[in-house]
């Protein structure tokens, strides 16, 4: 594992949940951070990421986490694992998530215990 970390990809535009979620991953995954969905897509159609953790609000008058999913899906990285992440869940969000093609939805504060058990599953190798 420390030989050939598992790379994930966070886009994520509040630098304390960037913060937890690198703590969390930490000698599990090798984590790169960006900010805005802008700078995540040309980093996700280039690199090979085992996963992909997605904030859906990134900020006023920015391309939202679900904006992202949605050229994500039109590309040939379609296949990665995504993870929607959001404190700001109404009833029927997780659904709505799931139903754009996020593979599984987080709430915040993340729990560090469903992130790893998730993000495990979504990187082991298929069967
Ligand atoms: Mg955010």
């Amino acid at each position: 594992m420390i030989n050939d970390p598992k790379r994930v990809l966070c886009v994520e535009d509040d630098p304390t949940n960037a913060f937890v979620i690198k703590a969390i991953l930490k000698g599990h995954y090798q984590v790169e951070v960006v900010q805005q969905a802008q700078e995540a897509l040309p980093k996700i159609l280039a690199n090979d990421y085992q996963a992909l953790l997605i904030d859906i609000n990134l900020g006023k008058g920015q391309m939202t986490g679900l904006e992202l999913l949605a050229k994500i899906k039109q590309s040939n990285r379609s296949n990665v694992p995504a993870f929607a992440l959001t404190a700001y869940a109404l009833p029927g969000d997780e659904e709505k998530f799931l139903q754009a093609g996020f593979d599984h939805y987080i709430s915040k504060p993340i729990n560090r215990d469903i992130l790893l058990k998730l993000l495990d599953a979504a990187c082991s190798p298929k069967a």
